[in-house]
């Protein structure tokens, strides 16, 4: 889509979504602008998710925009303001309406540059450098939450009918997220994505797609017709964000001054 340079952070940027093949409204919602990259999946059994997770993607615009950094504050008030905006749009219905809110924003920690990446909900961000995948953000659903419990085997995850039953989302009674700080290394790349991507394609698909293609516009083209191809069956949407430069060197000085990786666990504040 573009090259993007935000606060001296230099982002080639691809987003894209699809109504894949099965559903004849586009649920999803996405924001690749200024400092935030956000998905926002409007919740199916309920009412007006497409207008649920536009309202989420508005709130996001409204506070983070241009040529700068985030700040956590921001952040913050965009996810209680977006609480607010699917409030507006249930009311009124019988069933309530409700979106995930899923995003990386940069933000200068310490004088440094960080992704605070943030979740509720269902929809993924990851983190590709090399050839390795990692799932950044932990799934608010009822399959996951019953296996980091102990309640389940994660071998009986994959067919366990209501696994995908979301746990907190914006306009929902849980609407808390859950938030971390990694530090912005030059030459990864963030993949945000809805459930109607890693629905149809396992990680290790994902993993080899992010690895084997070049442009971040390709890689997000290649990843929703492989989607459409295994089935189509829920609207996908992927914002994939390759740092160019501007970050930490991956075999350098990390931003906090350690070498290497840090874990994805840092800050729980959001
Ligand atoms: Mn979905």
């Amino acid at each position: 889509m573009s090259t993007l340079t935000v606060a001296g952070i230099h982002l080639s940027v691809a987003a894209l979504t699809d109504p894949g093949l099965q559903r004849p409204v586009n649920e999803d919602s996405f924001l690749a602008d200024g400092p935030a990259f956000v998905v926002a999946d409007g919740m199916g059994g309920y009412e007006r998710g497409e207008l649920a997770s536009a309202a989420v993607v508005k709130a996001f615009s409204i506070q983070l925009h241009g040529d700068r950094f985030g700040e956590v504050a921001e952040v913050h008030a965009a996810l209680l303001d977006a609480d607010d905006r699917v409030a507006d749009v249930a009311r009124g219905t019988t069933l309530g309406s409700g979106s995930t809110a899923t995003g990386a924003v940069l933000v200068s920690h310490e004088g440094k540059p960080f992704w605070l990446i943030f979740n509720v909900g269902d929809s993924r961000v990851y983190r590709h450098r090399g050839s390795e995948l990692e799932q950044l953000t932990v799934d608010h659903s009822l399959g996951r939450e019953l296996v980091d419990a102990g309640k389940m085997a994660a071998s009986e995850l994959a067919t366990f009918k209501d696994r995908n039953i979301i746990t907190r989302a914006i306009g929902a009674r849980d609407s808390l997220a859950d938030s971390w700080l990694i530090p912005v290394v030059n030459g990864e790349r963030l993949l945000l994505c809805s459930d109607g991507l890693y629905g149809e394609l396992d990680d290790e698909s994902i993993r080899a797609i992010l690895t084997m293609n070049g442009r971040p516009e390709t890689v997000a083209r290649v990843l929703v017709d492989h989607a459409n191809a295994r089935g189509g069956w829920d609207n996908i949407t992927v914002v994939v964000i390759d740092i160019v430069s501007g970050g930490a060197n991956l075999n350098g000085e990390s931003p906090t001054g350690r070498s290497g990786s840090r874990p994805a666990n840092d800050t729980n504040s959001v």
